[in-house]
């Protein structure tokens, strides 16, 4: 990992971050700068794409009714580390 930090921008959690291998893409910009583009997998925002997509697989039928809020609407996946030593499973 390159950077300082190893928080994931989107969900905060640390040490999620998994690099994916020969990936690295080299952008340069007119004006000369260049910048390396790497990619990574974030276990916790990986964890939570994958309940939202079953989710939404589940109510994909769902027929909306004006005025009243869908089982969807407002809903956020947001995926935590689980504290084993808490007797979490
Ligand atoms: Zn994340």
């Amino acid at each position: 990992m390159q950077w300082e930090s190893r928080k994931c921008t989107s969900c905060g959690n640390v040490d999620s971050l998994i690099p994916l291998k020969n990936n690295d893409l080299n952008v340069a910009w007119p004006d000369g700068r260049t910048y390396v583009v790497e990619q990574y997998r974030c276990l916790a925002c990986g964890a939570a794409d994958l309940v939202r997509r079953d989710f939404q697989e589940a109510h994909k039928d769902d027929k909306p009714v004006k005025g009243v809020a869908a089982a969807g609407d407002g809903r956020r996946f947001v995926a935590r580390p689980i504290d084993k030593s808490q007797g979490g499973s």
